[in-house]
């Protein structure tokens, strides 16, 4: 009996551990609760982006998802569509891991960005470099800068490149060529938050495209 027993366990650690190897991602169930903190993702909606899990109460959850905002969620309905993230997955600087930001993160990206251009529109004057009117994105030759859109109208002179698609995220550079001069064509910084530009280079400094 007792030998019998042991073997049992053995397979299911082994199966575990398949389950883990070849999944990669772990479905939350409900033997393991989500908790404040918990880093997750919707596996039907990867264009959430990656969410924190703030509060929960109850049956409800409420997330807040890097490209989508506040969500509550009940748990029953949701968690067989929810994976956990690890820390790594996610860059080191997100909001995310930091408990004082997850307030930055209620409303959807468009209509952070919506919200915080409110007032100083992109314009459509011309860089005085390349003469091409400064909301609009422009790309370098070797295609690994990319202007952006808001960062150049508030320079009000030229249009303001960084790495691409490094600076501009994942979302960007998938939806990228069929929205080129969407919301989504903004830098990382304009998107989600205030930190300051770094590695700009402006359009004058740019080899000829
Ligand atoms: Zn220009
Ligand atoms: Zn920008």
């Amino acid at each position: 009996m007792r030998r019998s027993r042991r073997i049992s366990f053995d397979a299911v650690s082994m199966l575990l551990v398949a389950i883990s190897v070849h999944s990669h991602v772990v479905a939350f169930t409900g033997v393991r609760a989500m908790k404040r903190g918990d880093l997750v993702k919707h596996t039907g909606r990867p264009e959430w982006g990656a969410g924190v899990v703030v509060d929960c109460t109850g049956d409800k959850c409420t997330i807040h998802f890097e490209e989508k905002g506040r969500l509550v969620l009940q748990v029953t309905a949701a968690t067989p569509h929810l994976a956990a993230v690890t820390r790594a997955e996610v860059a080191a600087d997100s909001a995310l891991l930091d408990p004082q930001r997850w307030d930055s993160i209620v409303l959807p990206t468009e209509q952070r960005v919506a919200k915080k251009a409110k007032g100083k529109e992109t314009t459509t004057t011309p860089c005085i470099a390349c003469k091409r009117p400064l909301n609009r994105s422009q790309y370098s030759e070797d295609k690994k800068l990319k202007s952006c859109p808001r960062c150049s109208s508030k320079d009000g002179r030229e249009h303001v490149f960084y790495d691409y698609p490094d600076a501009f995220g994942q979302t960007d550079a998938r939806v990228s060529e069929a929205t080129p001069d969407g919301a989504q064509s903004y830098c990382g910084q304009c998107r989600t938050n205030d930190e300051p530009y770094r590695g700009s280079r402006r359009c004058s400094s740019i080899a000829p495209r």
